[in-house]
C-alpha cells in the first residue's frame, strides 16, 4: 500500500455539477441563503448532517445520490449498495491478474484490446450491503486501517456502521477481513459475524496467523457463527460454495422475487481477464485450476439464470451482468449508471 492519493476520493466535474445541483437543492429547502461554505462541506460529508430548519415540514428522506464511493441498485424487493473501500496503486496487471505462464501474451493483447493499462494501473476494492427489507447485510470490510474506506463511504451512503446487523465475510484475506475491527474494537458493534466453517478454520489454525487473522478471525472469535456452502445467511441470502481462489471461499446468492444478484467475492477474479479467458488464474488463487473452473460454473449461473453480479475487485461501481460471447467466455457489462 502506498501514500499516494486516493483516486476514488476525486470528484470529476460531473459529480460536482450533480453535488452542486442537489446542495442547492438542499439548501434552498433549508431556507440558507449562504451557499458557498456548505457547498464544501456538503461534498464530503453524509446528507443526514445538513441541519434542516426549525419548523420545516416532515419530509420522507431522499437517498443519498449514487457516486462518491457507494451505488445503490433495486434488485426486486431489495437493495444492494456497493460500497468503495477505495483503491491501491496496481505497479503492473500482469502476471498478477491473469498467472498463467504460457498466455502472457494473449493477455496482454486482451488489455490492448479493452484499452486497458497493462501498468500504472488501480485495484479496487469493492464491499456490498445488501437490504432485504428484514435486514441490513454488509459483505466483506475492505482493508481497514488507514487505507480502508469503507466506513466513510458507509456513512456517505446514510448507513451508520451500527445499522449493520449481519457481517459475512467471503474469505480470510486482509483486504477482505481488515475493517472488521477498528483500533481493536470491532467496527459493526450489532452485528452477527458469519464465515464459512471450513475458512476460519484454516485461518484460525496456522501455526503463525497473520496480523489481520490475530485481529479480525481470532480476535472476534467469539462473535462468529461458522457456516456450511448452501446455509442460509438471513432470509434471502444463501452462501454458495466457490472454492479455488481460497479453499473454504463462499459467494453469496440473492433471491428476492424473480431477481437475484450473485456476489462474487474473489471468485470473479479480474473483470476482463477471467472472463474472458477460460483456465485463466490469479497469482493469490490458492489452486489456479480448481478457482478457475469455479468462476466458470458461477459465470454460466448468472448468465443462465440472468443474475445481477458483483465483483469485489472490479471496478466500482462493479455491479451489473455477464454474457456470453460469441466464440466462448464472458464479457462484464456494468448496469448503466443511474444517480438515484
Ligand atoms: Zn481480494
Amino acid at each position: 500500500m502506498s501514500d499516494q492519493p486516493d483516486p476514488s476520493a476525486v470528484v470529476t466535474p460531473a459529480e460536482q455539477s450533480v453535488n452542486r445541483r442537489d446542495t442547492l437543492r438542499l439548501l434552498g429547502a433549508a431556507g440558507l441563503v449562504t451557499a458557498a461554505a456548505p457547498l464544501a462541506r456538503a461534498q464530503t460529508a453524509p446528507p443526514s448532517q445538513t441541519t434542516p430548519p426549525a419548523q420545516a415540514p416532515a419530509a420522507q428522506p431522499t437517498p443519498p445520490v449514487n457516486g462518491n464511493g457507494f451505488y445503490r441498485q433495486r434488485i426486486g424487493e431489495m437493495t444492494a449498495i456497493t460500497v468503495s473501500d477505495g483503491t491501491a496503486p496496481l505497479a503492473a496487471v500482469l502476471p498478477t491478474w491473469g498467472a498463467n505462464p504460457d498466455r502472457q501474451a494473449e493477455f496482454a493483447d486482451t488489455l490492448a484490446e479493452y484499452g486497458l493499462p497493462a501498468t500504472n494501473s488501480v485495484n479496487h476494492f469493492n464491499p456490498v450491503v445488501i437490504e432485504t427489507g428484514a435486514n441490513r447485510v454488509l459483505i466483506d470490510t475492505g482493508r481497514g486501517g488507514a487505507n480502508g474506506q469503507l466506513v466513510a463511504n458507509l456513512r456517505r451512503a446514510g448507513i451508520d456502521p451500527a445499522g449493520i446487523d449481519t457481517v459475512f465475510i467471503t474469505h480470510g484475506h486482509g483486504d477482505h477481513i481488515g475493517g472488521l475491527t477498528t483500533g481493536g474494537q470491532p467496527t459493526f458493534p450489532a452485528a452477527r459475524h458469519v464465515i464459512g466453517a471450513a475458512e476460519f478454520q484454516f485461518w484460525t489454525t496456522q501455526a503463525n496467523p497473520n496480523a489481520a487473522v490475530q485481529a479480525n478471525l481470532i480476535g472476534l472469535r467469539d462473535r462468529f457463527a461458522l457456516i456450511q456452502p448452501g446455509a442460509e445467511i438471513v432470509p434471502g441470502l444463501t452462501a454458495v460454495a466457490s472454492p479455488g481462489h481460497t479453499l473454504g471461499h463462499l459467494a453469496v446468492r440473492a433471491t428476492s422475487g424473480d431477481q437475484g444478484l450473485m456476489v462474487l467475492g474473489d471468485a470473479a477474479g479480474h473483470y476482463v481477464l477471467s472472463l474472458r479467458h477460460r483456465g485463466s488464474y490469479l497469482t493469490f488463487d490458492t489452486d489456479g485450476a480448481l478457482a478457475a473452473r469455479t468462476r466458470q460454473r458461477l459465470f454460466a449461473q448468472a448468465v443462465d439464470e440472468k443474475l445481477w453480479v458483483t465483483g469485489y475487485h472490479f471496478p466500482f461501481q462493479a455491479i451489473g451482468h455477464l454474457r456470453r460471447m460469441i466464440g466462448g467466455g464472458y464479457a462484464y457489462e456494468p448496469t448503466l449508471w443511474q444517480w438515484s
